[in-house]
């Protein structure tokens, strides 16, 4: 089971609230990078997505990186995946597992400053993401240098059946029931989310980009056009937040948690923010 919760930021922008949120007009909100540290009662510590490494968001390529210095993307080296880690009193040797959503860029730009972990991946997304020639790649916001050289410590898992079609459909990762991973695709093709079981009943899951905002799933406010741009195939998108939308209606005492999230990192602005603790 795990037992404690935490999510950070590593680095932020600032976006006009339409990309975020349908009808949002220009006045600016928060856009965080955020990476997740959950605490297992047997395994320690395990990662959900890496967001920026030291060198931050220099990864990007000089196209992205320019279009986000002029969005105003902020970025400290205290802030990378790494001193976050120990800001929690951890060793980043300590992680031995790190779950990714998806592999965009603003969640793989850490991978590489981890020790040695097991970086778990949906086997459609490692699939698709490996094969990007680097123009593709950074057209569709992926990095190959973050992850190429990582090969023999990805291990790719079968995603299982997307949650619009089958609501039951899960991934055990483990066998103590304690994670689950749901295919959530539309954003990127292989993308997926972690239900994690917590001590006292509790469940959280972590739904990466299939929302920007949680609202979307729990005020069912629309897309903003930040999909129109970024998904791999928007009606898949919808889809799988429709289905989310289903879910939260239907378990309210599930705690949602993503990547992008801006109302919780106003929370999250001075340090990481305990959410189960
Ligand atoms: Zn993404």
């Amino acid at each position: 089971m795990f037992d404690k919760l935490w999510t950070f930021h590593c680095g932020y922008m600032r976006v006009p609230r339409g990309f975020i949120l349908d009808g949002g007009g220009f006045e600016r909100i928060l856009l965080p990078f955020m990476g997740t540290l959950a605490h297992h009662t047997e395994r320690g510590p395990v990662l959900f997505d890496a967001p920026f490494g030291h060198e931050g968001p220099s990864s990007l390529g000089r196209v992205v990186a320019g279009v986000l210095e002029t969005l105003g993307l902020e970025f400290r080296a205290e802030w990378a995946v790494v001193p976050r880690i120990e800001a929690l009193g951890f060793r980043p040797s300590e992680i031995d597992h790190v779950f990714m959503t998806h592999l965009h860029v603003d969640h793989t730009g850490g991978m590489k400053s981890l020790a040695e972990p097991t970086f778990h991946v949906s086997r459609e997304e490692w699939a698709y993401a490996r094969q990007l020639g680097s123009i593709r790649a950074a057209a569709e916001g992926y990095t190959p240098d973050d992850y190429r050289s990582l090969e023999e410590r990805i291990e790719p898992f079968e995603a299982p059946d997307p949650l619009a079609d089958d609501a039951e459909a899960r991934h055990e990762i483990w066998d103590d029931g304690s994670l689950r991973a749901i295919g959530l695709p539309g954003h990127t093709s292989g993308h997926v989310g972690y239900e994690l079981q917590f001590e006292g009943d509790r469940t959280v899951w972590h739904v990466g980009d299939a929302a920007f905002a949680l609202t979307q799933i729990t005020e069912r406010d629309d897309f903003g056009y930040q999909p129109e741009m970024f998904a791999h195939d928007l009606s898949t998108a919808e889809r799988t937040l429709e289905a989310l939308r289903r879910y939260a209606d239907d378990h309210p005492e599930t705690m949602l948690i993503n990547a992008h999230d801006h109302e919780r990192a106003e929370r999250a602005m001075d340090g990481p923010l305990a959410l189960i603790e």
